[in-house]
Order: C-alpha cells, then sequence, then structure tokens
C-alpha cells in the first residue's frame, strides 16, 4: 500500500472511531440521565398519588379515586395481597394495559416495561388502607416521549457523525497530499538524477520553516556537495593528466637519452639527472596542490583562534630564511594579534614568500601591523612584479604571466588559486598590488575580533 493510501486510511478509520466514541458516550450519558430523571419523577408522583388516595379514602368512593389520579398516559391500579382488587383505571388511548397482570408487591417497586412496543414505567407503592389492609396502588405511564427525544438524538448524532467526517476526510487527504509532495518530487529528483547522471535540485516553493522543507532544502545542500565533489574530482583528473604530460614528456625523453648515449657522454648524464630532478619536484609540488584543492573545504580541519600575528611571521621567515638562503626582514608592530587558523595561515604565508622569492632578487620585507579592525600581514618584494592587465587573472588555475619567464623558477601557477581557496575557507581577506618592474606586495587582512562562529 502506498503512503499516501496509509496515511488516509489510518488516519479516516481513527477520526471515525473516534467521532463514534464521543457520540456514543454523549447518547449514553444523555439516555441515563432521562431515563433516571423519569423514574425519579414517576417514583415520587406515585408515592403522591398513593399519599392522596390514602387521605381520601372512606370520603370518596376508591373507584372515582383511581379515576382522578389516572396519569394522562397510562394506567393505575389497586391490588390486594390477594392478587384482587378494582379493576384498572386507563387513559383512553393504553387501555391496552388493562391486560397487564396485576402482581402484588410488599415493597416499593419502580420499573420498566415494554408492552405493544411502547415503553412504561410502573411504580408500585404499598399503603395501609382505610380497612387496616396492605395495598399496592400501580402507576403505570408511557415514557414514549423521552424514547422518541432519545431516537432523534440517536438520528441528530448519526447524521453529525457523517457530515463532520466529510471535512475531516477532506483535510486529511490534504494532509497526505502535503506530506507526500516533497517526498514524491525528491523521488522524481532521485530518479532523474539517476536517468540522465545531472545533479538536479528541488524547487522550494515558499518561506515554510517546517521540517519537510528543511528535509527539501538539506537534499538540496546534499545535492549541491555531492556535484562539488564531483566537479572537484572531474577538475582533478582533468588537470593532473594534462598538467603532468609535460613532465613526464620530459623526464621520459630524457630518460630515454641516458639510455641511448649515457655511457658514452657523461656531459649529458648531469643535464639529463639534473631536468629529471626538477622536473620530479615539480610533480610532486603540483599532486600535492593539487590534491589539496581537490579535497571538499568542510574536510580541512578548520579551528579559528587569536594569534600572535607577530610571532608568526617572524616564525616562518626563519624557516623560510633556512630553506631558501634568502633574506627576509621582520617589520612592524610588535604583537600584533588577529583570528585564524595557524597552520593554513601559515600556508597562505608560505604562498606568498614562495612568490616573493622566486620572483624577485633584493631581500624581501614581511610587514606586520593593524588598520581599523583588521590586523594584516604584507609580503613586499622589489621583484620582478606583474602588469596591471594580468593582475586579475593570476589568481586562475594554472595562470602563469609569463610562461618562458617563469619557467625556471619552477612555478605551476596553481599557487595563489590554492591561496584563494585558503582564504575564503579560514575567513582572511588577500589583495595583490603590484607594479610591473618595480615589485609587488601580498596583504593577507583579518579581524582583530573574535569572530561568531556558526
Ligand atoms: P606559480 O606557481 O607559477 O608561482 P602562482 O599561482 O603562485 O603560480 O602565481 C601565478 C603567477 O603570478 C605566477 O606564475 C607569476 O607570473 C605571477 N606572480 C605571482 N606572484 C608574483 C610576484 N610576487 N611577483 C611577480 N609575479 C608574480
Amino acid at each position: 500500500m502506498r503512503l499516501r493510501s496509509k496515511i488516509h486510511l489510518y488516519t479516516s478509520a481513527l477520526f471515525a472511531v473516534l467521532l463514534i466514541v464521543m457520540n456514543l458516550s454523549t447518547y449514553y450519558m444523555f439516555s441515563e440521565l432521562s431515563v433516571n430523571n423519569q423514574l425519579d419523577r414517576a417514583e415520587a408522583q406515585a408515592i403522591q398519588i398513593a399519599n392522596g388516595m390514602r387521605q381520601a379514602a372512606g370520603e370518596i368512593p376508591t373507584q372515582d379515586l383511581l379515576r382522578g389520579y389516572v396519569p394522562v398516559d397510562g394506567m393505575i391500579r389497586m391490588i390486594g395481597s390477594d392478587g384482587t382488587g378494582l379493576p384498572p383505571v386507563t387513559s383512553g388511548s393504553q387501555q391496552h394495559l388493562s391486560k397487564q397482570k396485576a402482581i402484588y408487591d410488599t415493597t416499593k417497586r419502580v420499573q420498566v416495561i415494554d408492552d405493544l412496543d411502547q415503553t412504561y414505567i410502573s411504580v408500585s407503592v404499598p399503603v395501609i388502607w382505610s380497612d387496616g389492609e396492605v395495598m399496592n396502588i400501580q402507576v403505570t405511564e408511557s415514557m414514549q416521549s423521552t424514547m422518541d427525544t432519545l431516537q432523534v438524538l440517536r438520528i441528530v448524532l448519526m447524521v453529525v457523525t457523517c457530515i463532520a467526517l466529510i471535512p475531516v476526510l477532506f483535510s486529511i487527504r490534504l494532509l497526505g497530499r502535503l506530506i507526500m509532495k516533497p517526498i514524491s518530487a525528491m523521488t522524481l529528483t532521485m530518479k532523474e538524477i539517476r536517468r540522465s547522471g545531472r545533479f538536479n535540485r528541488l524547487e522550494l516553493e515558499g518561506h515554510s520553516k517546517d521540517e519537510l522543507m528543511e528535509m527539501s532544502m538539506t537534499f538540496n545542500d546534499m545535492i549541491e556537495l555531492l556535484e562539488n565533489n564531483y566537479k572537484k574530482q572531474q577538475q582533478f583528473v582533468s588537470n593532473a593528466s594534462h598538467e603532468l604530460k609535460t613532465p613526464l614528456t620530459i623526464i621520459e625523453s630524457y630518460a630515454s637519452l641516458l639510455k641511448r648515449r649515457g655511457m658514452d657522454r657523461p656531459e649529458l648524464f648531469h643535464e639529463s639527472i639534473e631536468a629529471i630532478h626538477s622536473e620530479a619536484i615539480r610533480m610532486k609540488e603540483m599532486t600535492e596542490q593539487l590534491l589539496l584543492l581537490a579535497k571538499q573545504k568542510e574536510q580541512w580541519n578548520i579551528s579559528i583562534v587569536k594569534l600572535n600575528l607577530s610571532e608568526l611571521a617572524m616564525g616562518s621567515a626563519k624557516a623560510f630564511r633556512n630553506a631558501y638562503r634568502r633574506e627576509i626582514h621582520v617589520d612592524g608592530t610588535p604583537d600584533v594579534f588577529g583570528y585564524s587558523d595557524e597552520n593554513k595561515l601559515k600556508q597562505l604565508l608560505f604562498i606568498f614568500l614562495d612568490n616573493a622569492q622566486k620572483y624577485s632578487d633584493d631581500d624581501i620585507v614581511v610587514e606586520v601591523g593593524s588598520l581599523d579592525d583588521e590586523a594584516y600581514i604584507r609580503i613586499i618584494d622589489r621583484g620582478i612584479g606583474i602588469a596591471s592587465d594580468k593582475l586579475p587573472l593570476v589568481f586562475d588555475r594554472f595562470y602563469r604571466v609569463d610562461e618562458a619567464r617563469n619557467r625556471q623558477g619552477g612555478g605551476v601557477g596553481l599557487g595563489l588559486s590554492l591561496a584563494v581557496e585558503i582564504a575564503e575557507v579560514i575567513g582572511v581577506r588577500i589583495e595583490l598590488q603590484s607594479v610591473e618592474g618595480k615589485g609587488t606586495t601580498a596583504v593577507i587582512g583579518m579581524t582583530r575580533e573574535a569572530p561568531n562562529i556558526s
């Protein structure tokens, strides 16, 4: 059975049972109350009649008394202890009651009896008559009006149950449709994704914040994540296969050269090993950067903390100085603090320092300071610089300003695009200012106030 039918069936059945139980209990309570009321009233009336008759006994003939006290819709009679007595007196329409068997009761008795498809209350009250004998005065009265009222109530409740079920059924149908709509849309979209191989999204209608909308939004987020993952993997495969072709060809051609003539011409040996070594390093570096770029930002394990930027710059400069044997001066204000991820910020700093050492020969300056609510680190070189029309392009993947000029420096054009991704994830601002022939300044800016991390 489909979910929609299940919702429909179970909810309708539940509502119907609830309505029936409610109406049945209402009916039961009302009928109990009405019948009991009438019994009490009939009993009180019978006692009153019995008292009245006893007082008038002797003065008025008993048969006349019976006639005087006969109920509008019933019968009255007097029975002696031997079961005999005067003939019963009935109202016009209830003559058939006189055929009821006369039974003497020693105690007061109230009972409901049926006669000719009608319901009656019969009350028997023992009285001591004027001659000292204990007699029964029995008053029988029709309950038909109460029974009619209960019959009307039964019909009304039945009709009300049926009428009340109509809007309930409609709203259950509506509810089923409301719940099923996003689920059906999601199933349809999933089938479409499987069929077409495209990462389709659900269309989100309205601005509701309910669980169904949340589920649809989560589904869209998940599809976006999958799409990003897929794109990144595709990009990685195509970038890697494209970019690794050149160094692999160079390595292969030098290896072949060595194989053919390495033994006869030793001068070729040195050149080939040099080329193979540098291409291998380039490939390693490129693969590492490509792998990092292929990672989802969520997998980067970022932790934003308060950092002493002056100390961080000093430490990075020292490590760099040792590795590259280049002079780096750290200037600016001591103890400047900013909020970022320490490891990723260092990585960013290394990318800019690496570019500064690759594209300049003079000393490099690292400046730490703060302006308004921003703390910054500037990496300043006095190297070849970048032409203003090329400046916006240097952040693109694999873009190199001048391939020939950069080739010997070993750059693959991935450093700055990686810098953009890192900056975005750790929430810092990066900027390149450059004058061709004069030098370049890279700026890393970040907040000095603790950010709200949700
Ligand atoms: P690469 O690995 O080639 O350095 P990047 O993405 O880091 O790749 O830089 C892209 C290009 O931008 C470089 O090839 C270079 O031409 C230019 N560039 C980056 N930094 C500097 C700099 N400090 N001075 C001059 N040119 C630079």
